[in-house]
């Protein structure tokens, strides 16, 4: 085979994984904005905490219920973009059941990839499905709307009330209280 045959059907399943990995993020936004998953508020919560992002007017409202370190149950409301809401319903089945540990984290990993410094396709991580997200880092109005969720589930985590993406100081720099 000649090497510029080669080099286009290279170029063609490159362009096609790129495609199914755009449709694959369109569809889980969609999905998860017409169905998100663990929305409300919890009746007994242990901790909680408000998110917002001025720059896009997203305002989420998280609870979690934790048993010792153990996030055993988690929800979420507010009005948000679809973006941030896909995120925040996605962050909600993932870090379900898992430690406050695990879950944070996430946390960095989530921040890293959409911030583009946790290449997914290379690096180890343990974000699974969540990976849908890295196009963000190519959209730097949008970084923010995907990070809120989980710079709220940070807050909470920590016991801080609010939580901003506009905040003088990084949430996400806040000391661990506690361990
Ligand atoms: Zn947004």
């Amino acid at each position: 085979m000649r090497w510029w045959r080669r080099y286009s059907e290279c170029r063609k399943s490159l362009g096609s994984a790129m495609a199914d990995s755009r449709n694959l993020y369109q569809e889980v936004i969609l999905d998860h904005n017409r169905k998100p998953r663990n929305w409300g508020v919890l009746a007994d919560a242990t901790h909680k905490s408000e998110g917002l992002n001025p720059l896009c007017g997203d305002h989420i409202y998280l609870s979690l219920k934790l048993a010792g370190s153990n996030i055993e149950a988690v929800r979420f409301e507010g009005e948000s973009c679809a973006i941030c809401k896909a995120s925040a319903s996605m962050m909600t089945t993932l870090v379900k059941g898992k430690s406050q540990q695990d879950a944070e984290q996430m946390v960095n990993e989530f921040r890293d990839m959409a911030t583009g410094k946790l290449d997914t396709s290379k690096e180890p991580h343990h974000l699974g499905r969540l990976t849908v997200f890295a196009g963000v880092r190519d959209l730097p109005t949008r970084v923010k709307c995907a990070i809120l969720p989980w710079h709220t589930l940070h807050a909470a985590l920590h016991s801080l009330t609010t939580t901003s993406t506009e905040a003088d100081a990084d949430p996400l720099q806040t000391p661990v209280i506690g361990t």
